[in-house]
């Protein structure tokens, strides 16, 4: 979509969304604000306006020869083909699965040749949607033990993105566990456990990809973070220094479009994703970009230990 045709579209939609959402807290920010005037589109999408679903749709956009970016904007879905069928990360979730589903078509690809769909963890706007693409595919949906469990636990409850809507959950099927390998095609995938942002994070190493016939390794890490508690912390810090010791990550596929601090060149990916459709012959694919990686994963380490500290001095003061 061009940038002209998209801001009208945002003026218009965000006047209406803002008249609907005047009163709703978890929305004023975006009701109030665009963000700063030269803001990446990412960090608006994931950070300033992430609650404002009329951005949200985005143009499926084809990272490698064998990989395409098909979520919407504050969220990241990756589609890796293989001439044996292909693999899903992720699924979003209500209403912006189909949106999804329109760019698997768009890019020419038969929801009926997707034979796994891969689920990073067990939080809605990643899982929201797996219901729908396993009954349409049919392809075996993937989790760790843990997050088949959160996903069991929001089943049914209210969603956060529609009026009314209430979470549908894929029909449990296949548990991961550290270790387990997944071989399709030319692909031959290694799941990690590496809890944290949730009990049963999903991290997939060796992840192949093409950039125009030239192999390149991805990885995709599942979620950072933790989610408050020393002992969450110092978990998290075991999986950071865990996927941090992965070896020969060039591509880092995020699970959002944004991740803070800088976002780019170090990670936004629909700043990298429009720059790659201008690319000319010879120039590098920017999501090649195993220095970033490498930052990232030592800063995640280096979170982790601040968090731990945290986390031991609030439970000293709640002593004292
Ligand atoms: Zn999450």
């Amino acid at each position: 979509m061009n940038t002209i045709k998209r801001m009208m579209m945002l003026t218009a939609a965000s006047a209406a969304a803002a008249l609907l959402l005047q009163g709703d807290f978890s929305d004023r920010a975006f009701a109030q604000g665009q963000g700063a005037a030269n803001e990446p589109y990412s960090k608006t999408c994931r950070v300033t306006r992430p609650r404002d679903n009329s951005i949200q749709n985005e143009e499926p956009t084809k990272v490698f020869d064998n990989l395409y970016l098909v979520g919407p904007c504050y969220v990241s879905v990756w589609l890796l083909t293989t001439p044996q069928g292909h693999i899903l990360f992720d699924t979003t979730q209500e209403p912006f699965v189909d949106h999804v589903i329109d760019n698997i078509k768009k890019v020419g690809i038969n929801l009926r040749d997707i034979k796994y769909i891969v689920l990073s963890h067990g939080h809605l706007d990643h899982v929201g949607g797996a219901a729908k693409i396993q009954e349409l595919s049919g392809a075996r949906v993937m989790a760790m033990a843990q997050d088949w469990d959160m996903m069991a636990a929001i089943d049914g409850k209210p969603g956060n993105r529609e009026n009314g809507g209430t979470n549908r959950m894929p029909k449990k099927d296949m548990v991961i566990k550290e270790g387990d390998h997944l071989d399709l095609g030319d692909q031959h995938l290694t799941f990690h456990w590496t809890p944290g942002h949730t009990p049963g994070v999903t991290t997939t190493e060796g992840i192949k990809v093409y950039d125009n016939g030239t192999p390149h390794t991805a990885l995709l890490m599942g979620g950072g973070g933790y989610r408050g508690g020393l002992k969450e912390a110092e978990q998290s810090l075991e999986t950071a220094k865990r996927v941090a010791a992965i070896k020969g990550v060039e591509v880092n596929l995020q699970i959002h479009s944004w991740a803070e601090p800088n976002g780019y060149p170090g990670g936004g990916v629909l700043e990298r994703a429009r720059l790659l459709k201008n690319r000319k012959p010879g120039e590098p694919n920017l999501f090649i970009d195993p220095k970033t990686w490498n930052e990232r994963a030592q800063a995640a380490v280096t979170g982790a230990e601040r968090a731990i500290e945290r986390e031991k001095a609030k439970a000293a003061g709640g002593k004292g």
